[in-house]
């Protein structure tokens, strides 16, 4: 594993521009947003400009994250930058908005900050480590490397990221390294049960009736190998809830003894679902994502899939038959 010298070429493109973009995934995430605003946060510290980014609207979820009220949405069409940082998130379309179409002229050094393993990179800086649990974990290196002492945002933000993508500190990337920074983040003032009560504890009672819905459509194949769940644009008018609520109903399929994969179509639009799959053992579901331009890890990943739900249903059930073995 590569320590220092992936984080140090970030602390000098920070340290010689004077303007920056920080972006990450639309639809985003927990390590998305607390990422994008930490490192922003980081770029501050040396006195410099950091435009936060994001295409979609930040989740009522997460709106308590310090700052969030900062992250925009719209780029002026001539706006410049020395550096785009991109943040969990290694694709420019799926950043997508202003930042998709932005010149490339305009966006100076293209640096990717991410944990995903990224097959063909178009950046003109890598800061990747696949083994980090959360992007959260790598801006907690560069601000190592940058010697930046956390303050008590920063280290809720930062937090916040190793919450949500360790299923607070459950899942197999929780490594004892993630929990020695967790503890220097609570030293620093990172408060764990405000941020569960905001992320976990906080839903509207709508929330419960679009699980309803969503817990009708359970079916179990491949002899109980394969567990998925189906949540349409109709559960979400009939319950009023807002979708967020939903990031963790894929676990509901992954809890039941003898599942390997779980899956959970979502609809985004009439024809066009996301699919979302988590794996238990030795499946590695990135790869059945890749198979649909999608990505992610081996034991959570995601594509989007346009078509009818039965032949979307089809085509993914069929890939995930050759990954479960005999
Ligand atoms: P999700 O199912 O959206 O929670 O995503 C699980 C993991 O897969 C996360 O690490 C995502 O960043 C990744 N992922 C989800 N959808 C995509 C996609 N369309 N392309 C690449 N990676 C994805
Ligand atoms: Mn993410
Ligand atoms: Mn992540």
């Amino acid at each position: 594993m590569r320590m220092n010298n992936i984080y140090k070429p970030v602390v000098d493109i920070i340290k010689k521009g004077k303007r920056f973009l920080v972006a990450s995934h639309a639809h985003p995430d927990g390590d998305g947003i607390g990422s994008t605003i930490a490192l922003a946060k980081g770029i501050e510290h040396f006195g410099k400009e950091a435009v936060m980014f994001n295409a979609d609207e930040i989740p009522y979820n997460l709106k308590y994250l310090p700052y969030s009220g900062d992250v925009v949405s719209k780029i002026g069409a001539n706006d410049k930058f020395d550096a785009v940082f991109m943040v969990d998130c290694s694709q420019r379309d799926r950043i997508g908005g202003d930042v998709a179409k932005m010149p490339r002229e305009q966006m100076g050094k293209i640096v990717l900050i991410d944990h995903h393993m990224v097959d063909n990179p178009e950046c003109d800086l890598l800061c990747i480590d696949a083994d980090a649990a959360a992007t959260g974990e790598v801006v907690c290196r560069i601000f190592k490397a940058a010697k930046i002492k956390y303050t008590k945002e920063t280290a809720n933000l930062l937090f916040t990221t190793f919450v949500v993508d360790t299923g607070s500190f459950r899942y197999s990337n929780t490594s004892s390294a993630l929990l020695k920074e967790a503890a220097e983040l609570i030293d620093a003032g990172a408060n764990p049960w405000a941020i569960s009560m905001a992320l976990d504890e906080s839903n509207p009672p709508s929330s419960i009736k679009l699980l309803e819905f969503v817990l009708q459509t359970f079916e179990l194949l491949f002899s109980g190998k394969v567990g998925a769940l189906v949540l349409s644009q109709q559960m979400l008018i009939e319950s009023g809830a807002p979708v967020d609520v939903a990031e963790e109903f894929i676990n509901y399929p992954r809890s039941i003894l003898g599942v390997e994969v779980a899956i959970l179509f979502r609809q985004l639009k009439s024809d066009k679902w996301k699919v979302s799959f988590r794996s238990k053992h030795d499946v590695d579901v990135r790869k059945i994502a890749a198979v649909f331009q999608g990505g992610g890890h081996a034991h959570a990943a995601g594509c989007t899939i346009e078509g009818d739900l039965a032949v979307v249903k089809t085509k993914i059930f069929d890939e995930v038959q050759k990954h479960l073995g005999t």
